[in-house]
Protein backbone atom coordinates (compact mmCIF):
# COMPACT_ATOMS: atom_id res chain seq x y z
CA UNK A 1 0.00 0.00 0.00
CA UNK A 2 1.11 3.70 -1.17
CA UNK A 3 0.91 6.28 1.28
CA UNK A 4 0.51 10.41 1.24
CA UNK A 5 1.34 11.29 4.18
CA UNK A 6 0.19 15.10 4.44
CA UNK A 7 0.30 17.63 6.75
CA UNK A 8 -3.07 19.11 7.88
CA UNK A 9 -2.58 22.89 8.70
CA UNK A 10 -0.85 25.01 6.50
CA UNK A 11 -1.15 22.12 3.49
CA UNK A 12 -4.55 21.15 3.15
CA UNK A 13 -6.06 24.45 5.22
CA UNK A 14 -5.61 27.15 6.00
CA UNK A 15 -3.04 27.90 9.03
CA UNK A 16 -3.05 30.40 12.01
CA UNK A 17 -0.65 32.01 14.06
CA UNK A 18 -0.92 29.42 17.79
CA UNK A 19 -2.88 31.98 19.97
CA UNK A 20 -5.15 32.56 16.81
CA UNK A 21 -6.55 28.82 16.79
CA UNK A 22 -8.04 29.53 20.49
CA UNK A 23 -11.32 31.13 18.11
CA UNK A 24 -10.98 28.96 14.93
CA UNK A 25 -14.61 26.84 14.06
CA UNK A 26 -14.07 25.84 10.53
CA UNK A 27 -11.87 24.67 8.50
CA UNK A 28 -10.72 26.78 5.15
CA UNK A 29 -9.27 24.62 2.85
CA UNK A 30 -6.39 25.89 0.45
CA UNK A 31 -6.27 26.37 -3.49
CA UNK A 32 -5.66 22.98 -4.91
CA UNK A 33 -6.33 20.52 -1.99
CA UNK A 34 -9.89 19.10 -3.17
CA UNK A 35 -8.10 18.82 -6.66
CA UNK A 36 -4.58 17.08 -5.39
CA UNK A 37 -5.96 14.97 -2.91
CA UNK A 38 -8.51 13.42 -5.39
CA UNK A 39 -6.29 13.00 -7.77
CA UNK A 40 -3.66 11.10 -5.27
CA UNK A 41 -6.58 8.67 -4.58
CA UNK A 42 -7.03 8.28 -7.85
CA UNK A 43 -3.35 7.23 -8.67
CA UNK A 44 -3.53 4.50 -5.78
CA UNK A 45 -2.63 6.56 -2.92
CA UNK A 46 -4.17 6.21 0.58
CA UNK A 47 -3.99 9.45 2.40
CA UNK A 48 -2.83 10.09 5.87
CA UNK A 49 -3.07 12.80 7.80
CA UNK A 50 -0.03 13.41 10.81
CA UNK A 51 -0.61 16.79 12.40
CA UNK A 52 1.34 18.41 15.40
CA UNK A 53 -1.51 19.45 17.30
CA UNK A 54 0.81 20.89 20.91
CA UNK A 55 -1.70 23.70 21.31
CA UNK A 56 -3.93 21.15 22.60
CA UNK A 57 -1.14 19.96 25.18
CA UNK A 58 -0.34 23.67 25.26
CA UNK A 59 -4.07 24.88 26.27
CA UNK A 60 -4.32 26.80 23.27
CA UNK A 61 -7.47 24.84 22.63
CA UNK A 62 -9.48 21.54 24.01
CA UNK A 63 -9.94 18.20 22.57
CA UNK A 64 -13.66 18.81 22.08
CA UNK A 65 -12.18 22.15 19.77
CA UNK A 66 -9.81 20.18 18.14
CA UNK A 67 -12.38 17.00 17.10
CA UNK A 68 -15.03 19.81 16.23
CA UNK A 69 -12.74 21.35 13.48
CA UNK A 70 -11.12 17.90 12.47
CA UNK A 71 -14.08 16.25 12.00
CA UNK A 72 -15.97 18.96 9.97
CA UNK A 73 -12.55 18.84 7.74
CA UNK A 74 -13.15 15.03 7.19
CA UNK A 75 -16.61 15.95 6.20
CA UNK A 76 -15.53 18.09 3.83
CA UNK A 77 -13.06 16.03 2.34
CA UNK A 78 -15.57 12.71 2.26
CA UNK A 79 -18.40 14.74 0.28
CA UNK A 80 -15.72 15.77 -1.93
CA UNK A 81 -14.99 12.14 -2.84
CA UNK A 82 -11.69 12.05 -1.46
CA UNK A 83 -10.96 9.23 1.18
CA UNK A 84 -8.57 9.40 4.32
CA UNK A 85 -7.62 6.05 5.61
CA UNK A 86 -6.84 7.91 9.15
CA UNK A 87 -5.06 10.73 11.08
CA UNK A 88 -2.30 10.67 13.68
CA UNK A 89 -1.97 13.65 15.29
CA UNK A 90 0.38 14.74 18.37
CA UNK A 91 -1.22 16.32 21.12
CA UNK A 92 1.33 16.94 23.62
CA UNK A 93 3.22 20.00 24.58
CA UNK A 94 6.69 21.03 22.97
CA UNK A 95 7.92 20.54 26.28
CA UNK A 96 6.59 17.07 27.07
CA UNK A 97 9.67 15.71 25.08
CA UNK A 98 7.24 12.96 23.11
CA UNK A 99 8.13 10.57 20.38
CA UNK A 100 5.62 11.60 17.88
CA UNK A 101 5.74 15.40 17.68
CA UNK A 102 7.52 15.95 14.49
CA UNK A 103 10.30 16.32 13.50
CA UNK A 104 10.42 13.32 15.44
CA UNK A 105 9.06 10.41 13.45
CA UNK A 106 6.43 8.81 15.83
CA UNK A 107 2.89 9.76 13.86
CA UNK A 108 4.60 7.71 10.95
CA UNK A 109 5.59 4.78 13.15
CA UNK A 110 2.08 4.61 14.34
CA UNK A 111 0.93 4.77 11.14
CA UNK A 112 3.22 1.52 10.21
CA UNK A 113 2.22 -0.01 13.36
CA UNK A 114 -1.58 0.16 12.79
CA UNK A 115 -1.15 -0.61 8.90
CA UNK A 116 1.58 -3.04 8.35
CA UNK A 117 1.24 -3.07 4.55
CA UNK A 118 2.36 0.46 4.04
CA UNK A 119 5.20 0.73 1.43
CA UNK A 120 7.70 3.43 2.59
CA UNK A 121 9.69 2.83 -0.99
CA UNK A 122 6.25 4.15 -2.75
CA UNK A 123 5.14 6.66 -0.43
CA UNK A 124 5.55 10.29 0.08
CA UNK A 125 4.95 12.96 2.88
CA UNK A 126 4.16 16.27 1.75
CA UNK A 127 4.34 19.32 4.18
CA UNK A 128 4.68 22.96 4.50
CA UNK A 129 6.97 23.28 7.51
CA UNK A 130 10.84 22.21 8.07
CA UNK A 131 10.11 19.88 10.79
CA UNK A 132 7.95 18.07 8.30
CA UNK A 133 10.95 17.99 5.98
CA UNK A 134 13.24 16.26 8.43
CA UNK A 135 10.34 13.81 10.01
CA UNK A 136 10.14 12.69 5.44
CA UNK A 137 14.13 12.57 5.74
CA UNK A 138 14.37 10.40 8.89
CA UNK A 139 12.12 7.90 7.79
CA UNK A 140 13.34 7.77 4.10
CA UNK A 141 10.19 9.38 2.72
CA UNK A 142 10.56 11.43 -0.36
CA UNK A 143 9.45 14.69 0.51
CA UNK A 144 7.03 17.80 -1.28
CA UNK A 145 7.01 20.95 0.28
CA UNK A 146 4.46 23.94 0.43
CA UNK A 147 6.17 26.75 -1.08
CA UNK A 148 9.59 25.84 0.28
CA UNK A 149 12.49 23.62 0.15
CA UNK A 150 14.16 21.58 -3.32
CA UNK A 151 10.97 19.81 -4.00
CA UNK A 152 8.61 23.10 -3.55
CA UNK A 153 5.06 23.07 -5.41
CA UNK A 154 2.64 25.33 -5.10
CA UNK A 155 -0.21 23.73 -3.66
CA UNK A 156 -1.20 19.94 -3.30
CA UNK A 157 -3.04 20.14 -7.16
CA UNK A 158 0.74 20.31 -8.52
CA UNK A 159 1.57 16.77 -6.60
CA UNK A 160 -0.08 14.38 -8.30
CA UNK A 161 1.79 14.92 -11.39
CA UNK A 162 5.23 14.79 -9.55
CA UNK A 163 4.53 11.14 -7.70
CA UNK A 164 3.35 9.41 -10.74
MG1 LIG B 1 1.81 22.65 8.71
ZN1 LIG C 1 3.47 13.76 20.74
Amino acid sequence: MKVAFLDRDGTINLDYPDMDWKNVENPILLDGAITGMKLLNNQGFEIIIVSNQYIIGEGVITFEQFNSFHNQLLEVLAINNIRVLDSFICPHSRTDNCECCKPKTGLILQAIEKYPHIDLSESIMCGDSVSDLKCAKTMGLKFYGIDFGENAIKDLSCLPTLVR
